[in-house]
């Protein structure tokens, strides 16, 4: 019996022993195509040699040194490769271990900023519902995933939730993408005024959706007027790129894409690519100043803050993406995967929509197309399309529907950048067998 503490306690998982590039290979020695890169995390693939020697470089010299007593070169000189291409505006970089922590960190400097500057009435966050920002108790808060908040719902931080920006569900037949992506954005607006936007510190939004609704880009427009509206009450915006940044959408932050800069975002997964538990905040200048201004301390730390190894790590991955033009592989694989998955799935029965960026797809499974009503949630086909594309040797990331029937089963992509045309081929034509496998087997018979 294992002693670990699963998310599923009665579920039991191959052994993953080893793995080269694309392929995961278990304690059977049958291999698997990460083709979700674990949940978007994967962007090297498995045992890249660069940041594996990076990696023995580090720990021959430093593993671990606190942040209360030293600074260190690896994490100076991964702060410095971070700003030097971060969003417009951003001065500082918080470290930290995992997504989650990155966004603690944003919703207590947003808090902390309005602090410094007198604004003490300003206590709101307001984000967005099927959103997914992360575990911990405040980015629970923050998020809009059901099933995770239920049981902790009466200890969480009040959250202001609007709609997200949807556009398969929620665009009305008489409107275009552009008025879509402004009325959903105006409740932003509404829901400040509601609240008194002097009691409203951060809106906080997935660039891309990710892991709720599976790679959806808001429609165009959506976030440069989610910006003025922010920009209008002095709201703080918060990017979660946790799953959709570093690269993963073909650009190196998502936001590039959308023609805005936040106040703060969070990256995580792809930044140590799997190698190194490493997450962070980057912060502008304009909150950073505030607080320097102010007290001069931001009252947030945590022990393995910038720790080298971890920051070494990331800093050998994001060199390699750099030297290797692997975004610009992002694009190329992305628009063939992009093309694929249409020719697969364009026409077929049970799939209501195919949206996503670079290396970052969705595919929407529905009971009916024409009605886009999602399958029964009792027959977990999300599970059941899992577990056929882990027969066929393929790892996809899939979720189920809400209960409420405003989003379908659905299957994330979220390939490594390394991957080659021919790899492209091989998931969508597994995932395919996969989807019809579990569809066949959920029908009654
Ligand atoms: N934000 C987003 C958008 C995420 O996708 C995730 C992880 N799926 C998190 C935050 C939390 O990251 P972690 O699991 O590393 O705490």
């Amino acid at each position: 019996m294992s002693h670990i503490l699963h998310r599923m306690l009665s579920k039991t998982y191959p052994t993953a022993a080893g793995g080269e590039g694309m392929v995961l290979r278990d304690r059977d020695g049958r291999e698997h195509i990460d083709a979700s890169g674990g949940a978007a995390v994967s962007c090297l693939g498995h045992g890249h040699p660069d940041v594996l020697a990076a990696m023995h470089a580090q720990i021959d010299k430093l593993a671990y040194a606190h942040t209360s007593f030293f600074t260190t070169d690896a994490a100076e000189e991964l702060a410095d490769h971070l700003i030097a291409r971060a969003p417009a505006g951003m001065e500082s970089v918080y470290f930290c271990s995992s997504g989650s922590e990155a966004i603690e960190a944003c919703l207590k400097l947003a808090r902390h900023y309005f602090v410094e500057k007198g604004e003490t009435r300003r206590v709101n966050f307001i984000s967005r519902r099927q959103s997914y920002h992360g575990i911990t108790l405040g980015a629970l808060s923050v998020g809009g995933r059901m099933k995770d908040r239920a049981p902790f719902e009466q200890m969480l931080m009040q959250g202001h939730h609007i709609s997200p920006c949807y556009e398969y569900r929620g665009r009305r037949a008489d409107e275009t993408s552009e008025e879509y992506a402004l009325r959903v954005a105006d409740e932003l607006e509404a829901k400040i005024l509601e609240l008194g936007p002097e009691t409203v510190c951060a809106f906080v939004a997935e660039t891309v959706v990710g892991a709720t609704l599976g790679a959806v880009p808001a429609a165009p427009g959506y976030f440069k007027r989610i910006r003025e509206i922010c920009d209008r009450h002095g709201v703080l915006l918060i990017l979660d790129e946790v799953m959709s940044g570093m690269g993963r959408t073909g650009t190196l932050h998502a936001c590039e894409q959308e023609g805005i800069a936040p106040d703060l975002m969070a990256i995580a997964k792809g930044l140590g690519g799997g190698y190194a538990p490493i997450g962070a905040m980057l912060a502008s200048k304009r909150v950073v100043e505030a607080v320097r201004q102010g007290s001069g301390v931001f009252p947030h730390s945590q022990t393995y803050v910038g720790h080298p190894l971890a920051c070494a790590t990331a800093l050998a991955v994001q060199q390699v993406i750099e030297r290797d033009d692997l975004l610009a592989n992002v694009r190329r694989q992305g628009a063939r995967l992009e093309q694929r998955l249409r020719e697969r799935f364009g026409n077929h029965h049970h799939v209501g929509d195919i949206r996503g960026r670079g290396h970052f797809w969705g595919v929407e499974i529905v009971a009916d197309r024409s009605t886009k009503m999602p399958f029964d949630p009792a027959l977990k086909l999300n599970a059941r399309i899992k577990q056929a594309a882990q027969e066929r040797g393929l790892l996809i990331y899939p979720m189920g529907g809400t209960a409420d029937g405003t989003a379908g089963d659905h299957v994330l992509l979220a390939p490594p950048f390394i991957i080659d045309a021919a790899t492209v081929d091989t998931i969508v034509e597994r995932l395919g067998d996969a989807l019809d496998a579990s569809l066949a087997s959920a029908r009654p018979a």
